[in-house]
């Protein structure tokens, strides 16, 4: 049977973790077939971003015409952009529409803590992109971030994901292990908030593991492709973190690079 497609615009992850290889082998198990968009290319291993080189502007709206034109998109999916003026291209040539959900992740801070996105692209994120996005995909540093937050700003995750969602679109934010969680069977909470709707928690399993570097772009990826076939928000929600749980466990023992090794694709 003919796949759906799913385009993934982000940046590179040479060391095979992140960014568009994350994305496109979450498609891959997910039974979508993967578009990609490349917005940056990154000099990465398990330890640091070494370096960055963007793409022009010019060049990613050239990759975006090339696709749109060709093949019917049931999903995008948004990772590391890089610049404002290349979200600002994201939100004009792709916005979010019933047919087609624009998934964002609105890629700031690597896992390494490397800076990704500066003041300028959480402005243009704000302006551009978010007013056009059917979903955005946070963590707790990001969505303060993208509401003008400082970094230790005592808001509940619950509450930001609730704040967030009045920009404009549906919000699932990852909020990371629970401190009130005790051992032996910790949970992460993450805060599925719809426009208009009270947010509403979705727990599962907290994973132990130095191997988690790439599972945000794995787990914005799996719920784009999970919408790309049919699913509601909801559904789509709890079935990339399920998948996303799943991946964590599978890299758990491995031992790859000196660093934040890469979650299993
Ligand atoms: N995209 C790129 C190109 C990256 O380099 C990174 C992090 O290093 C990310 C996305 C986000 O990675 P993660 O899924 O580990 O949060």
């Amino acid at each position: 049977m003919t796949p759906p497609v799913v385009l993934s615009v982000a940046g590179t992850d040479s060391g095979g973790a992140a960014g568009t290889a994350a994305d496109l082998t979450t498609f891959a198990a997910l039974a979508v077939h993967g578009a990609c968009v490349v917005t940056a290319v990154t000099a990465q291993d398990t330890t640091a971003v070494h370096a960055v080189h963007a793409v022009p502007p010019a060049v990613v709206a050239a990759q975006v015409d090339a696709v749109v034109g060709d093949l019917p998109l049931a999903a995008v999916k948004t990772g590391m952009l890089g610049s404002p003026a290349v979200v600002e291209v994201v939100g004009e040539l792709l916005p979010g529409t019933p047919t087609r959900p624009l998934v964002v992740d609105p890629v700031l801070v690597a896992t390494s803590g490397a800076v990704l996105g500066d003041a300028a692209v959480v402005a243009a994120y704000v302006d551009a992109l978010l007013p056009v996005a059917t979903v955005v995909t946070p963590n707790v540093d990001e969505a303060r971030a993208l509401l003008g937050r400082a970094a230790d700003d005592p808001t509940p995750a619950r509450d930001l994901a609730g704040d967030l969602a009045l920009l404009g679109p549906a919000v699932l934010l990852t909020g990371g292990p629970d401190p009130r969680d005790d051992a032996p069977d910790p949970c992460c909470t993450d805060w599925l908030a719809l426009p208009g709707a009270e947010p509403r928690p979705l727990r599962h399993p907290r994973v132990a593991t130095r191997n988690d570097h790439g599972s945000g772009c794995t787990y914005a990826s799996a719920l784009a492709a999970h919408l790309a076939h049919g699913a509601s928000l909801a559904t789509a929600a709890d079935r990339a973190a399920a998948y996303t749980t799943r991946q964590l466990v599978r890299s758990a023992p491995w031992r790859l690079g000196r660093g934040r090794g890469p979650v299993a694709h």
